[in-house]
């Protein structure tokens, strides 16, 4: 599993990202960041939060 990323233009910072999968993602000035994780470990829970995200923001590297 490659690193997440969130596009922070089109993050509306509404959260579902953390509470899916809150190894990776973090809520930090009303977006979410990637922090670092092990992304392989977290992938069933990465591609959870990827199919989540309401604006599609998170992407893989
Ligand atoms: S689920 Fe998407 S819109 Fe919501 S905080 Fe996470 S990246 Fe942002």
């Amino acid at each position: 599993m490659a690193k997440p990323i969130v596009n922070q233009e089109t993050c509306i910072g509404c959260g579902v990202c953390e509470s899916v999968c809150p190894a990776v993602f973090k809520m930090n000035d009303g977006k979410a960041i990637v922090i670092e994780a092990d992304y392989e470990a977290n992938k069933e829970t990465i591609q959870q939060a990827i199919d989540s995200c309401p604006v599609a923001a998170i992407t893989l590297e």
